[in-house]
C-alpha cells in the first residue's frame, strides 16, 4: 500500500511543479486581463490549491496520526471544497469562450451555478453528518454513502461544458473545440480512473495535464502578443477595446503609423528596422503602460487612452518623440509618422466598427515624408458612414445593375477629330448622389466585387456599340479600364474575348488601359495576359503613366500600344521651363519607341498648345470635353 501511496506522491508533486511553472510565467508574462485570461487565472490558482491540497491531505492520511485527525478533516475539506471549484471554473472557463453574450445566456450562466452551491453545502455539511467521508478514531479515511456525489458532480459540469461548446461549435471553430474536447477526455478519464481504483489519485495529475494544454494552446500568452515588439497585438487590441465596450466606459485611441519602415529597411538594414520598432513600442509602454500599447500590424502601432487628460498627453509624447532622433545602432534616424486621433471611442457602434473607421482614418493621410496628425471628428466620421453606406449599397448595385457608363472622347492633334474614348463608370446613391468612381471602384477592389463590375459594365460597352455601328466607322478604338485586382485574375482575359464575340465585335476596336503598378509589380503574368489580347488584335494602353513609381525596365518590356500621360505631369509645364522640358523629353523618348501618346487631363488652351508643340497625339480632357452621358457622345459624335 505504501509503495501505491508514494507513486502518487510523486505524482502529485510533479503535477505540482508545473502548475506552479505555469502559474509564474502566465503571471509575469504581459498580457490582456480581459475576462477570459482573469478566469484562466482563477483556473491555474485553483488547480494549484488543489493539487497543493490534495498532497497535504494524501501525506496526512498516510502517517494515520489520531492525534491529528481535526487537522486531517480540515485540509480535508478544503480539498473537498476545491474539488468543487475546480469543474465549476473549467465551466466557467468554456462558457467565457463560448457564450456570455445574449441576456438568456448571461441568466442560464448565473443558474449554472447553483449545482456548485449545492455541492459545496453537502461538503461543508459533511463535517458533521459524515456523508462523503469521514475520519475513525485510528486516523483511517472512510468514505460516506454519498460518496459517489462527487463524481457525478464532476460529470455534471463535464456534459454541460461540452454541450456548451457544441452549443457554441460556430462561435468558436474547430480548433478551440477539439482543445475543450481534448481537455474533458484527459480530466474525465483520470476521474473515471480514480473513480474505479480509489488507491490510484489521478485527478491533481489529470487536472494538471488539462491545465497545460490550455495554457500551450487557447491561453498561451503569446498567442496575444507580437513577437517582434513585445507590445499586445491586434486580437488583443480588439479584446481590450471590447472590455470598454462591454462597460460603456469611455476610451479615446491614438493611432501610429510609421509608413517609411520599408525604405529604412532598405537603406539601413531591417537589424535598424526592427531597433527602430524597439524604440517606438518603449516609448508606447511608457507612455501608456503594458496593457494599453499595441502592434495592429507590420507599421501601425496604437494607444487606448481611458481619460482625454491622457489622450492629449500621448499625442504630446508621441509628436516629440517623431520630432525627436532615434539611436538604432550606429544610425541616428528621425522617423516620420502619421497620428490619428479618435477622442471617442464610444462613438461606434462596436469593435469592428471602431477598427474600420481607423483604417479609413489613417488612409486619409497623405502620403509624404512629414509627420502627419489627423484627429477624427464630425467630417471625417460622415465620410467613413458614407464609405459604409456606398459599401453596401455595392451589393444592391451590383444585384440590379444600377451602374452607368460615361464617355470621354479623345481628340487627335493630327487628325483633328476625336478618334476614340474612354468609358469610364459612374454610380448614383439614391440618398448621398454620385459617387466617384475613385471612391466605389477602390472599395469593390478591396472587397473583390470589381470583376463582377467590370464584367456588367464591359457588356453594357459592348451594348452600346452594337446598338450604334455608326461608331465603329467614326471612331479608331474604345478604352476601357481594367483594374489590377481583375485583370490578373484567373479567366478574365477569355471572359472579355467571350463577350466581344458573343456580340459580334471586332476584337480590335477595343483597348483595355491598365496602371503602371499592375504593369510593374506583375510582369509575369502581365507578359501572358498583353500577349494573349495582342494575338486577337486588342491592344493595352499604360495608364497614369508618370503618376507614381515607375520600374521603367519593366514597363518596357511589356507592349503596349500605347501611353497615357498622366494628368500630375501637367502641373506647372506652362510657366515651370523645367516641367516643360522634362514633358516634352518624356512625349520624344515614347513617340521615338513608337507608343501612341494621350495626354490625359488637359484643361486649358496653354496646356493644349504646349501640347501640340511637344508632339502629342491624342488629347483627353475637359478643354475637349467632359466624360459624357451616351445620349450627349452621340450628340456630339455623329
Ligand atoms: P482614369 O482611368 O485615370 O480616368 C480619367 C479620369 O480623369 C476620369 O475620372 C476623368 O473624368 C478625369 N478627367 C478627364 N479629363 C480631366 C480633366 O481635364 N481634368 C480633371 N481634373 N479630370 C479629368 P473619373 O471618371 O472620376 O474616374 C476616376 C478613375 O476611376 C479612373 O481614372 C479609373 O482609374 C477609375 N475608373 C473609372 N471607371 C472605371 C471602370 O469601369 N473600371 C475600372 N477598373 N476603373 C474605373
Ligand atoms: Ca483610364
Ligand atoms: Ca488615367
Amino acid at each position: 500500500m505504501n509503495d501505491i501511496i508514494n507513486y502518487n506522491m510523486n505524482f502529485l508533486v510533479a503535477a505540482f511543479l508545473v502548475l506552479l511553472l505555469i502559474g509564474y510565467h502566465s503571471v509575469l508574462s504581459r498580457k490582456l486581463y480581459d475576462y477570459n485570461s482573469r478566469i484562466f487565472s482563477w483556473f491555474v490558482i485553483l488547480g494549484i490549491l488543489d493539487v497543493g491540497f490534495d498532497l497535504i491531505t494524501t501525506v496526512l492520511l498516510s502517517d494515520k496520526k489520531p492525534d491529528f485527525t481535526r487537522i486531517t478533516m480540515l485540509f480535508l475539506t478544503i480539498f473537498y471544497l476545491l474539488q468543487i471549484l475546480v469543474p465549476y471554473a473549467l465551466f466557467m472557463y468554456t462558457w467565457a469562450l463560448c457564450m456570455r453574450t445574449t441576456r438568456a445566456e448571461k441568466i442560464l450562466g448565473r443558474i449554472l451555478v447553483l449545482p456548485a452551491v449545492l455541492m459545496g453545502i453537502v461538503v461543508l455539511s459533511n463535517v458533521r453528518l459524515g456523508i462523503l467521508f469521514r475520519i475513525d478514531g485510528t486516523g483511517t479515511y472512510i468514505r460516506g454513502p454519498l460518496y459517489f456525489c462527487m463524481y457525478l458532480y464532476a460529470y455534471v459540469y463535464g456534459i454541460v461544458t461540452l454541450a456548451c461548446s457544441i452549443w457554441s461549435f460556430q462561435k468558436i471553430g474547430i480548433k478551440k473545440f477539439c482543445i475543450i474536447l481534448e481537455f474533458l477526455l484527459i480530466l474525465g478519464s483520470c476521474v473515471g480512473v480514480q473513480a474505479v481504483h480509489n488507491e490510484l489519485l489521478m485527478t491533481g495529475f489529470g487536472l494538471m495535464l488539462g491545465i497545460l494544454v490550455l495554457y500551450l494552446t487557447i491561453s498561451n500568452p503569446s498567442d496575444y502578443i507580437d513577437s517582434l515588439t513585445g507590445l499586445l497585438n491586434s486580437r488583443s487590441f480588439r479584446s481590450r477595446a471590447q472590455q470598454f465596450y462591454d462597460y460603456k466606459k469611455e476610451f479615446h485611441v491614438m493611432i501610429m503609423e510609421v509608413p517609411q519602415i520599408r525604405q529604412i529597411n532598405m537603406l539601413f538594414g531591417s537589424k535598424v528596422g526592427d531597433s527602430i520598432f524597439g524604440s517606438i513600442s518603449d516609448e508606447l509602454d511608457y507612455i501608456a503602460g503594458p496593457e494599453n500599447s499595441f502592434r495592429l500590424s507590420g507599421k501601425r502601432f496604437a494607444v487606448i487612452c481611458s481619460s482625454l487628460h491622457d489622450y492629449e498627453n500621448t499625442q504630446r509624447t508621441i509628436t516629440d518623440f517623431l520630432n525627436r532622433p532615434q539611436r538604432a545602432g550606429k544610425e541616428e534616424i528621425t522617423v516620420s509618422g502619421i497620428v490619428c486621433g479618435i477622442s471617442d471611442g464610444l462613438e461606434f457602434e462596436n469593435c469592428d466598427m471602431l477598427v474600420s473607421y481607423m483604417d479609413y482614418l489613417v488612409s486619409l493621410a497623405p502620403s509624404s515624408m512629414e509627420n502627419v496628425f489627423l484627429q477624427g471628428d464630425q467630417h471625417t466620421k460622415k465620410g467613413f458612414l458614407d464609405r459604409k453606406e456606398i459599401e453596401s449599397y455595392l451589393y444592391t448595385a451590383i444585384e440590379e445593375d444600377l451602374f452607368e457608363l460615361y464617355f470621354q472622347p479623345v481628340f487627335s492633334l493630327e487628325k483633328n477629330a476625336f478618334v476614340t474614348l474612354e468609358a469610364l463608370s459612374r454610380l448614383y446613391h439614391p440618398t448621398l448622389g454620385p459617387v466617384s468612381p475613385d471612391i466605389f471602384i477602390g472599395i469593390a477592389e478591396k472587397n473583390g466585387q470589381i470583376r463582377q463590375i467590370g464584367k456588367l459594365q464591359f457588356r453594357r460597352l459592348c451594348r452600346f456599340i452594337k446598338e450604334h455601328p455608326a461608331l465603329l466607322e467614326k471612331l479608331e478604338n474604345v478604352k476601357f479600364n481594367l483594374s489590377p485586382a481583375e485583370i490578373l485574375q484567373e479567366g478574365c482575359s477569355q471572359e472579355l474575348l467571350r463577350t466581344i464575340q458573343e456580340f459580334g465585335l471586332p476584337h480590335s476596336f477595343f483597348q483595355f488601359e491598365v496602371t503602371e503598378t499592375v504593369a510593374t509589380e506583375y510582369s509575369d503574368r502581365m507578359y501572358q495576359i498583353v500577349e494573349e489580347f495582342q494575338r486577337y488584335g486588342i491592344g493595352l494602353c499604360l495608364d497614369d503613366f508618370g503618376s507614381g513609381y515607375a520600374n521603367l525596365d519593366t514597363v518596357l518590356k511589356l507592349s503596349f500600344s500605347c501611353i497615357k500621360l498622366d494628368r500630375s505631369l501637367l502641373n506647372g509645364i506652362t510657366e515651370d521651363n523645367r516641367a516643360g522640358i522634362f514633358y516634352r523629353n518624356i512625349v520624344a523618348v515614347l513617340k521615338n519607341m513608337g507608343y501612341d501618346i494621350v495626354a490625359e487631363g488637359v484643361e486649358t488652351k496653354n496646356e493644349m498648345e504646349f501640347l501640340r508643340f511637344c508632339g502629342v497625339d491624342m488629347i483627353q480632357g475637359y478643354y475637349f470635353s467632359k466624360p459624357l452621358p451616351p445620349e450627349e457622345l452621340l450628340d456630339l459624335l455623329l
